[in-house]
């Protein structure tokens, strides 16, 4: 049967990406840069700041009729509720406050045991450039004997050698590589 009933016209699904959120309504960038106020068809399709979206455009405002897979998600949990903030993150800035006291170490197993943290996915990281990842870490990978030091039992590691001259400028603390390492071993499948 060369019925047409299924086949209804359907309007051409737009692409965007969302580049704010409040509540239901969002603004959606279209790839010609033009940016469209949108909010999500229906209720269970809760959009953030990174989605990658597939809108109808419908009189002045979008309809978001679907959300791209997202390559990952930044949330909050707790007991009662999940908030999400943003999707499809390259980078996060982690900001901290310094009192009472801030353990960096807490925060690194905190940059680990929260299921939000696994669900915004480090796993992507590749183990192996964890250590362009660390600021204070990052220069001495140069130093290295080998290119593909892991820069925990390697000969000639140069990571290491600035660990054990840690009091000198630009050294490397024990506490920041026990949090390299044991991030390393995260990433591995380790822990
Ligand atoms: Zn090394």
């Amino acid at each position: 049967m060369s019925s047409s009933r299924r086949a209804a016209p359907q309007a051409t699904l737009r692409e965007g990406l969302v580049v704010s959120a409040h509540g239901r309504h969002c603004v959606v960038e279209t790839p010609e840069g033009e940016r469209v106020i949108c909010h999500p068809r229906g209720k269970r399709l809760t959009v953030v700041v990174g989605d990658r979206v597939r809108w109808l455009p419908s009189q002045d405002e979008g309809v978001i009729e679907r959300i791209d897979e997202r390559r990952n998600l930044l949330y909050r949990q707790d007991e009662v509720r999940t908030k999400s903030f943003a999707a499809n993150l390259d980078q996060v800035l982690i900001l901290v406050a310094a009192e009472p006291e801030f353990s960096e170490h807490q925060l690194a197993r905190a940059l680990i045991d929260s299921p939000g943290f696994q669900e915004f996915g480090l796993h992507h990281i590749d183990p192996m450039q964890l250590a362009a990842y660390m600021p204070d870490i990052k220069p001495h990978v140069a130093e290295c004997r080998f290119y593909n030091c892991t820069h925990l039992h390697e000969p000639g590691c140069g990571v290491m050698a600035a660990v054990e001259s840690a009091t000198g400028a630009g050294g490397i603390s024990a506490h920041r590589y026990k949090i390299y390492s044991d991030l390393f071993a995260e990433l591995t499948g380790g822990g």
